[in-house]
């Protein structure tokens, strides 16, 4: 299959692996938000939470917590910030984590237009039909 990250997970394309086991792999990402942002990724090509075992979701979540541990450990990081992109934003069309490490003075921050946004009780009238 002609997916990046299938290729990574075989060996094709190298990586700076810090964890594998054999369910996920976990690499540095090329182009990092911040020191030490890896991500989680199944061995198993899937492309969105959708297709997501709820068991394998279980056993992300643990992996999540091993590198967090691991990146305070070594990297001192302050924080972790999680994410998960589907469809729209969703670069790499293989399932992946992001881990962000946070730092004290990092001055990172995701930038939203939010003068164009609605008020909350709209947006749950909408969801709820109330
Ligand atoms: P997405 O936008 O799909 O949520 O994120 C894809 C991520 O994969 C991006 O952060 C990007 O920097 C990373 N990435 C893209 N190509 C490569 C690659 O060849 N190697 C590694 N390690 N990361 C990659
Ligand atoms: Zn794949």
């Amino acid at each position: 299959m002609d997916c990046l990250f299938c290729k990574i997970i075989n060996g094709e394309i190298p990586s700076f692996t810090i964890y594998e086991d054999e369910q996920v792999k976990v690499f540095l990402d090329i182009n990092p938000n911040t020191n030490g942002h890896c991500l989680i990724v199944p061995k198993k090509h899937i492309v969105t939470v959708e297709d997501l075992e709820d068991s394998l979701a279980t056993h992300i979540l643990k992996v999540e917590k091993i590198i967090y541990q691991k990146l305070r450990e070594k990297l001192h990081i302050d924080g972790l910030t999680i994410c998960q992109n589907n469809d729209l934003g969703q670069d790499v069309k293989h399932y992946h984590v992001h881990l962000i490490p946070r730092y004290k003075d990092d001055n990172w921050k995701m930038q939203f237009n939010q003068e164009s946004l609605k008020e909350p009780e709209e947006i749950f009238k909408q969801i709820t039909n109330e």
